[in-house]
Order: C-alpha cells, then structure tokens, then sequence
C-alpha cells in the first residue's frame, strides 16, 4: 500500500477530530456509527457528514452499509495517518521516502527526519491475511469483543518496540529504537544486505559463529528470538557483522516450549548454511547446556525487563495466540506443496556442541557476492 503524505499536510483540524473520534468508536464497534462519530467529535451532526465525507474520500475512513446502522471504519490508510502524524508532531520524522519492504504483516518505509536524517518506519499489518478465519477459530479475546487489525498491530509494534530497546540498551546488534506510535516503529537504518540475498561468503563458518553466539547471547539474558532467519538477519554493507531485526515473536527462555523455539532458531541457521554456503559444523547451542551454563544469573534477564517496561504477560499472550493461529493456518494451506527440497543430509552428527564457535577466517570487507536486487532511489516527500 502507498503511503500518502499528503494527507498528513492538508487535513483540517476538525477532520482530524473526526478521524480520531472514527478510531476511538473502533474500541468497541466494528462500524461506527455516524451518530456516535458526530458525539464524540463534539461536532454538530451536518456538519460532521461533511468532514466524513472527506475523510472518506481520502480513503482514510470507509462507510459501511450494515443491517442495523449505517457507519464508519478507520481504514488502514486513516491509521497509518494517525501514527504518522503523531511521530510527526513530536518531531521524530518529517518525511516519507520509498517502500523498501513488503512482508506479510508489516510494511516497512525509508523516512526522513528534518534534518534529512534516514531512518525506517516499520508499519505492522496483522490482519491483513485472513484475520476473519483465525478469529472464527481462536478464543482468545477475553472480554474484546472483535480483535481488530488495528488492536493486534498496534500490539505487535508495542511487543516490538519494547524488545528492540532493551536489546539495543543492552548492546546487542539491533537496529537503534527511535519512536513509536500505534502501530508504527521507527528505527535507525541499516545499510546492509538481508542475509537471504547474499549468495557466497568468503568465510561461512565465521558468520555462522557470530550468529550462533548471538542466540547464545540472546538465551543468557533470558531471551530466544523465535524467528531467527536469513530474512531478519541483515548483514551489514561495510563490515559483513550481523545485524537482527524482527522481533514480534520473541519469547522468553521461562516460556513453556523455549527449548522447543531456541533449537529451531539454530536449526533455522545451520539449514540455511548448509544449503546455500555448503557449510556444516558439528557445533551447535543446546539449549538445556545455554540455561545452565548461563553466567550472569537473575540480574541480567530482558524478559522480566520486558514485563516491568509496561508490556506485560496478557499482551505477550494475546499477540502469541494470534501468531500461532495464523503459523497453524499457514501451515495447513502449505501443506501440498512441503514435499519439495529435501536434502538427504539428515544424518548428520549429533556430537556435543562443546566449546565457542568461533572460526579464525575473515570476512573480507565488501567482499561478500550479491544476488542481484534492486534498492530503490528514496526521493523524500515532505509531511509539512
Ligand atoms: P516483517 O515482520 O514483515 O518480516 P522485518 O522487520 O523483518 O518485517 O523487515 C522486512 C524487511 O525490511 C527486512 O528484510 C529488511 O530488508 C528491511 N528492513 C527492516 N528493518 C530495517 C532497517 N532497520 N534497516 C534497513 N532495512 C530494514
Ligand atoms: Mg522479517
């Protein structure tokens, strides 16, 4: 979806009241009414319609026709407007460049702040894939009655956002926090390649090291990433050091199958490994040797950090649910096409993973060869 940052400059003041009065009926209904619209605005009913209407031409609300009631819904383009323009009213961005990302549940935007400085809006988008069925199949809302797009979004970047600053606080390689509004991050930039798109490496097993370390490092301050790929592994341009994004999913090392995400975090790496750099090693984490072995105790736990810092269990969970309802439908809707890729290595070593995992090569700089991919130009268009 593009982004408008128009809008973000022409909007009166009474149209945005409106907009937020559109959000905050979205609590507790899935239309809003018009009349409940024009209350809580505090505008008078005509001209309410009015500024509506422009809002809807906008494509920021849309009106839906329901049996009961005619109302409104706050689209996904009159969300991104609103957290956009928070993070701009507070100064921490000012304009929006191109798209340099689409995954399924985020999109992710090279934005500018005034001083021309660049930076990365990460826009979550739960929901956006057969939101409706999972909710049809889960209960897990409590006393919510609809676990709107905009609710699990806006979870997934408080989630987000809350482990990237006490990972970054605590000096692991993570892009640096800079904002947060609804369900929008804004993050430092990193000049690098995702690990998916770098075809050869001079030195496999020292990136595999670092990276191994890394989870390693993760477990010991209580942590496991739970989607540790070559998708949010970014490599650094200059230098060829890791960089981790993406962490909706994390989870603690207390959680009830931690053993069972940290080994596919590792199994993750050493597959990617051995399919594309022809690299194995017999040393691998084991997560029960990580826990024991963990040298700095109850004092350095980011998990329980995590919790103190205002994103408790009941978010953690509801967001967890969610995520595991989607992976299971994925998961079903695959199921035909899993057959393929197979690579007959399975019986390789299960030898103790002893020791660190550290190999003496280097990574030369810049050296590492690129599958081709194109990184768009970002000419910035101005919010102001
Ligand atoms: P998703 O949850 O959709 O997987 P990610 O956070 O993994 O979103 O980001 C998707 C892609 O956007 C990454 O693979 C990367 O190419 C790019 N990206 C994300 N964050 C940054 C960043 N801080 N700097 C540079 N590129 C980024
Ligand atoms: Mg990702």
């Amino acid at each position: 979806m593009k982004l408008d940052a128009t809008d973000l400059r022409y909007i009166t003041s009474d149209e945005f009241r409106v907009l937020t009065a559109v959000e905050m009926g979205s609590k507790n209904h899935e239309v809003v009414p018009t009349s409940l619209i024009a209350q809580i605005s505090g505008l008078r009913n005509g001209g309410v319609n009015k500024l509506i209407g422009n809002l809807a031409k906008r494509n920021l609300v849309s009106k839906m026709q329901n049996s009961k009631y005619d109302g409104y819904r706050l689209t996904y383009g009159g969300y991104d407007y609103l957290a956009m323009r928070a993070l701009s009213k507070r100064d921490s961005m000012y304009s929006v460049g191109n798209q340099i990302g689409v995954g399924k549940e985020s999109d992710i935007y090279i934005v500018a702040n005034s001083e021309g400085e660049e930076m990365v809006l990460k826009l979550h988008r739960l929901g956006r894939v057969s939101f409706r069925a999972i909710k049809e199949k889960r209960d897990y809302l409590g006393k919510r009655k609809s676990a709107s797009w905009m609710y699990m979004s806006r979870l997934a970047a408080q989630k987000e956002w809350a482990f990237m600053k006490v990972l970054y606080d605590n000096g692991f390689p993570v892009p640096k926090p800079i904002d947060q509004a609804r369900h929008c991050i804004l993050m430092g930039y990193i000049d690098a390649y995702p690990l998916r798109q770098v075809a050869e490496l001079p030195s496999p097993g020292r990136l595999y090291s670092k990276l191994m370390d890394l989870i390693v490092r993760f477990a010991n301050a209580g942590l496991i990433h739970g989607d540790f790929n070559e998708f949010n592994i970014l490599v650094l341009r200059e230098t060829g050091e890791p960089i981790v994004i993406d962490f909706p999913q994390m989870v603690s090392t207390s959680h009830e199958n931690a053993e069972w995400y940290f080994n596919r975090d590792v199994e993750c790496i050493r597959t990617f490994f051995r399919r594309r750099y022809q690299y194995e090693s017999v040393l691998y984490p084991k997560f029960s040797r990580v826990l024991r072995e963990c040298p700095s105790g109850e004092e350095f736990r980011l998990d329980v950090m995590v919790a103190a810092s205002g994103f408790g269990n009941k978010e953690m969970k509801v967001l967890e649910e969610y995520i595991n309802a989607n992976k299971d439908r994925e998961e079903e809707s695959n199921e035909v096409d899993s057959s393929e890729e197979t690579d007959g290595d399975e019986g390789e070593s299960e030898e103790d993973g002893e020791g660190n995992f550290d190999d003496d090569h280097d990574i030369q700089k810049g050296d590492e060869k690129l599958e081709e991919d194109a990184v768009g130009d970002r000419n910035g268009q101005s919010l102001r």
